[in-house]
């Protein structure tokens, strides 16, 4: 689409550029290894895993736990619903961060993309997991020395969809709202907080993808990162 004069690029991170699955699998598969193989299967653990993990995020956007306590609790609530000795929480809770951390994996065609948009225009990232998770996955994806802002929520205690964390990004790179377009997969967070701060916002996700009831066409909408630079040239 002609005559968009947009300067600043805002993505998110998991499942925008980074396959997340690649790193929960990794996570996941080293963690049953390390402490649960002899009490239950695979399969079982990463059950277990999921549904305690989609309470404790449930909890984290209504405010409930603090995202410094995620690690922790989750691994906390995991051994004692399998009933394991909760003293190994601390130990599980960092092994399992650090193995996140470990793989930083590009969604297919992700990787060009974001570098030929980084060497037209300046570029941010801002997402709502872990530090101990985000910070080594961004070294290993080599892209810190472009980004004009790398924001963290759990650092900025805010979280997207709140306006704040989205302000802070732009603050940061020194762009207005009108600059800026917001690139995500995600509705609720992404796309609700690029309408909660006025920025115009690129949801990434395949056509057969329904829009979620209730949410205003977006400005665009993509099926995959490398149709971003037609849409911006
Ligand atoms: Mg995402």
């Amino acid at each position: 689409m002609a005559g968009m004069s947009y300067k600043f690029i805002l993505f998110d991170l998991d499942d925008t550029l980074l396959d997340f699955k690649a790193s929960e699998f990794h996570a996941l598969n080293t963690c049953w290894e390390l402490f649960f193989k002899d009490a239950i299967s695979l399969e079982v653990y990463t059950r277990t895993f999921h549904q305690i993990n989609r309470g404790i995020w449930r909890e984290v956007e209504s405010g409930k736990l603090k995202p410094p306590h995620v690690s922790y609790e989750r691994a906390r609530r995991t051994l004692k619903h399998v009933g394991l000795p909760v003293r190994n929480a601390e130990e599980l809770g960092a092994r399992f961060a650090f193995s996140l951390g470990q793989v930083a994996q590009w969604l297919p065609d992700a990787k060009d993309s974001f570098r030929n948009i980084a060497s037209r225009y300046d570029v941010g990232l801002i997402t709502n997991r872990l530090t101990a998770v985000q910070h080594p996955r961004v070294d290993s994806m080599g892209i810190r020395p472009v980004l004009k802002t790398f924001q963290i929520s759990e650092e900025a205690a805010t979280m997207k969809p709140k306006a704040r964390l989205f302000e802070r990004a732009l603050v940061e790179a020194g762009y207005s709202n009108q600059d800026t377009l917001m690139v995500g997969d995600s509705v609720t967070s992404d796309f609700q907080g690029a309408i909660n701060s006025k920025i115009d916002f690129c949801w990434v996700k395949p056509n057969t993808h329904p829009l979620t009831f209730g949410f205003p066409k977006p400005k665009f909408h993509i099926s995959s990162l490398n149709e971003l630079d037609s849409i911006l040239s």
